[in-house]
């Protein structure tokens, strides 16, 4: 259920002389927003000097018009943060600067990696200190500490250390670099812009400003943007390609494209195969919004039931940093949610979701939907039941948390109190996103984790339980 998934983290970055940098990179990490929103971050460098500001918050709370002016340059790089290692507080927003030999190193990074501890241990063993408790300031301490004669040559002596998931966006004085890890778990995308080039997570990111999509960034290559062009490199082999499949499912924007398709199509064709292998008599087919609306739409046109938004987002909730009182706290889902009594009464609904995490929320919501007059409620999932949870940047649950990792799926459907419950196949899952199974990470589904997890964070962080990892994010 998109409530209880939180994504990571989203960046940008652009080289393009004579273009107002700070404005489009605010842009561009406004169109990420729902990546992360809990910091944001922005640098600029003119050739000379980087400028960076970040703060806590939304973009749109974090900058101000006369920030951006006065952010002036011809290449800039941002960051949208949902942490997953490390605190939630200042020092840990992004981008991370860290001064070197040859001028500033700043990294911005969406992924988790899983040799973070060993990489901090040797740094600290060299007498290295650390400002922050985030994966990404070892890897900018990393690059700056370098030897090499500049970036590109730290890049290459670095990268191959790292383990586990990451789309990083590098800059220096002179250079932006983007960067994909080889298993490619988290996105990365290449786009042209005005005679420069800009890169961002998804895709949306480049459609806001009016950059061209290029290209994704191949697993384990990087892209070079400077006064020279655009250059890639392979900078590590690459394994077997493993995309988040979660990017397919929800945590991306459905008007990004991955693999070369609109997720919003993949996600339609996943509610069509929902409508096939889950049919059941109905009078209205709606979805939890936003994320459940493509599913929703698919189900309706496949089962020719009619689409109704029963249920309205409160759209500008987004992460309040007010504590709730009591009698705030006790409105729960409405706080996210509201019914649209006169649809739902009597109606027998189709409730389309992305998934469900711990089940709570969806229990809520069916409660909801029941003293809103819902005559019978059959929950559709448009993803497999998710067991396992996440080491490559996304913060789900432990795995005692999840609760299809101890429950059959009878068992989930009267916890959350629906009529009938069902989960699309894996099999139909794929075939939605018209690429083989094996380039995807479905390691929440089948616990084939693709980055080996080392037993040390799986023990230091996870809770045990039937020989199964489980990890919680802090
Ligand atoms: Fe995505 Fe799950 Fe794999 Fe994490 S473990 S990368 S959330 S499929």
């Amino acid at each position: 259920m998109s409530f209880e998934i939180n994504e990571s983290c989203g960046v940008f970055g652009i080289y393009a002389p004579g273009e107002d940098v700070a404005k489009l990179t605010y842009y561009a990490l406004y169109a990420l927003q729902h990546r992360g929103q809990e910091s944001a971050g922005i640098a600029v460098s003119d050739g000379r000097e980087v400028l960076l500001l970040k703060d806590m918050g939304m973009v749109s709370q974090v900058f101000s018009e006369r920030d951006l002016l006065n952010l002036k340059g011809h290449m800039a790089m941002g960051h949208v943060r949902y942490s997953t290692t490390g605190s939630s507080f200042w020092e840990n927003a992004q981008p991370v600067q860290v001064p070197s030999r040859v001028g500033s190193v700043l990294v911005a990074h969406n992924g988790n990696l899983v040799n973070t501890d060993a990489l901090r241990n040797k740094l600290k063993a060299e007498g290295v200190r650390f400002r922050t408790t985030s994966d990404t300031e070892v890897i900018a301490l990393m690059l700056a500490r370098s030897q090499a004669p500049d970036i590109v040559g730290a890049v290459h002596e670095v990268i191959p250390q790292l383990i586990g998931a990451y789309s990083l966006a590098i800059m220096t004085e002179e250079k932006l670099i983007g960067i994909r890890d080889p298993y490619g778990i988290r996105p990365l995308c290449v786009g042209s812009y005005m005679g420069g080039h800009a890169l961002a997570s998804e895709s949306c990111g480049l459609d806001i400003i009016g950059a061209e999509y290029l290209r994704e960034i191949q697993p384990g290559e990087m892209a070079v943007f400077d006064k020279d062009g655009l250059d890639f490199q392979r900078i590590v082999e690459p394994r077997k390609p493993s995309l988040c499949i979660f990017e397919f499912i929800y945590f991306a924007r459905p008007d990004s494209i991955m693999y070369d398709t609109y997720l919003y199509h993949a996600r339609k064709h996943m509610g069509m195969s929902l409508a096939d292998e889950g049919a059941v008599e109905a009078d209205v087919v709606m979805p939890i919004p936003d994320t459940g609306v493509p599913a929703a739409i698919g189900y309706s046109e496949a089962a020719g039931i009619p689409f109704g938004e029963g249920l309205i987002k409160n759209r500008y909730v987004g992460r309040t940093f007010i504590q709730p009182t009591q009698a705030i706290r006790q409105l729960g889902i409405r706080l996210k949610l509201n019914p649209i009594i006169r649809d739902i009464q009597g109606k027998r609904l189709v409730v389309v979701d992305d998934s469900i995490v711990r089940g709570n929320t969806t229990k809520e919501i069916i409660k909801m939907l029941r003293e809103a007059g819902a005559k019978e409620v059959h929950m559709r999932i448009s993803s497999p039941p998710d067991k396992y949870p996440c080491f490559y940047g996304i913060d789900t649950a432990i795995r005692k948390e999840l609760i299809a990792s101890s429950r059959k799926v009878e068992e989930i459907r009267k916890f959350i109190g629906a009529d009938t419950l069902h989960y699309l196949s894996i099999d139909n899952l794929v075939s939605a996103t018209r690429r083989p199974r094996e380039d995807f990470c479905m390691a929440c589904f089948d616990g084939d984790y693709p980055v080996p997890v080392p037993d040390d964070l799986k023990m230091a962080k996870g809770r045990l339980e039937d020989g199964k990892v489980g990890i919680k994010r802090s």
